[in-house]
């Protein structure tokens, strides 16, 4: 006989959730050159922050690296959804390497924003977490003149040259509520100070964060379906507590502990930006076998962004005359219309 855990009973799946229009885009890159190149296909860093997905590309062939110093000259290499600095470019040059940029447009549109304020004589701030690609490939865009913090400690110690001349800019993914404190408190040190002319939080965050905090007051803990090294996955988490929910970030139905569900009636799911469907189909299917007999989904609002294939991509489909739907992912992700296009 299967365990079953005393008082669950419901499951409400926050909508939206999962893959955003950044990470389709990217794993349809990846997906489309290995039907479009002969192997081996190089990907700098993580496509996207998930194991799910990077084990399933690295099954078929598909080689993560590190670095550019591992790529031999003149192969194929993708660049993450994260972006990269101006080095990295620069090396991939020199090493003659085919590059096909799998940068999401909306950390493009940071980088532009931190080039404009250097070329503008600005000190930067960036509000970001340390070791982070996206921030480290924001912060190559101008080195010398860009300064992180990550929370308010490092707003009072933060000392710039000019105070009078200062710009902040944001990583994609952080948390709404904590970057506008932080934004606040940069406001109060440095009141001329000046931004970015819409939030850099990418819509995919903030409607993600919006969700599981509305849902955070329906249910009784939180699964957040993500990997430890996503930030936005790890935000929701935060999100959820934030808010006086548990809230447990795994990357797989295995990972749940019926502990946490012990008290439970109802158990709340949501996905990270970087997390495919499968994995939330598949945490559904354990919570019933727990004794979830109910499954119920929470909208909050709908989603209808998608963004085009970089040049090179279509580009590539034109050359090989091969026709074939570029959304090659549904046996990734199920459930999620894209009928608007940006960028
Ligand atoms: Fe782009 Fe936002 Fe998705 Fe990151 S989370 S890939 S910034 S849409």
């Amino acid at each position: 006989m299967r365990y079953k855990l005393p008082k669950l009973r419901r499951v409400v799946l926050a909508s939206p959730r999962g893959f955003c229009a950044g990470v389709v885009r990217a794993i349809e890159i990846v997906e489309t050159l290995l039907q479009l190149l002969p192997p081996p296909i190089y990907v700098r860093k993580e496509i996207v922050h998930n194991r799910f997905v990077v084990e399933r590309l690295k099954q078929r062939g598909v080689i993560f690296v590190n670095e550019l110093d591992e790529v031999p000259e003149g192969a194929t290499v993708i660049f993450s959804a994260h972006g990269v600095s101006p080095a990295v470019r620069e090396m991939a040059k020199r090493k003659k390497l085919k590059v096909i940029d799998a940068t999401c447009p909306l950390v493009t549109k940071v980088h532009i924003e931190a080039v404009k304020f250097a070329q503008e004589g600005y000190s930067i701030v960036l509000i970001g977490h340390a070791g982070h690609e996206e921030v480290e490939g924001t912060m190559g865009e101008a080195p010398h003149c860009t300064y992180l913090v990550q929370n308010l400690d490092d707003v009072e110690r933060l000392q710039i040259p000019n105070p009078d001349k200062v710009a902040y800019l944001t990583q994609t993914t952080l948390s709404v509520d904590d970057t506008a404190e932080i934004v606040a408190a940069l406001k109060r040190k440095f009141p001329k100070i000046v931004g970015p002319r819409s939030d850099d939080i990418c819509y995919a965050t903030q409607n993600r964060q919006n969700a599981v905090k509305a849902l955070a007051k329906q249910v009784d803990v939180i699964l957040v379906i993500g990997s430890k090294n996503s930030s936005n996955s790890q935000r929701l988490r935060e999100v959820a507590i934030s808010q006086g929910c548990p809230a447990y970030l795994i990357d797989g139905a295995e990972q749940i502990e019926p502990e946490w569900l012990m008290e439970a009636e109802s158990v709340g799911v949501t996905s990270g930006a970087s997390a495919p469907e499968i994995l939330v189909q598949q945490v559904v299917q354990r919570l019933q076998e727990l004794g979830a007999i109910e499954v119920v989904e929470f909208k909050l609002t709908d989603e209808k962004v998608q963004f085009a294939p970089p040049p090179e991509i279509k580009e590539l489909v034109e050359q090989s005359n091969l026709v074939k739907e570029l959304n090659s992912i549904e046996h990734l992700r199920t459930g999620q219309t894209c009928n608007e296009t940006v960028g």
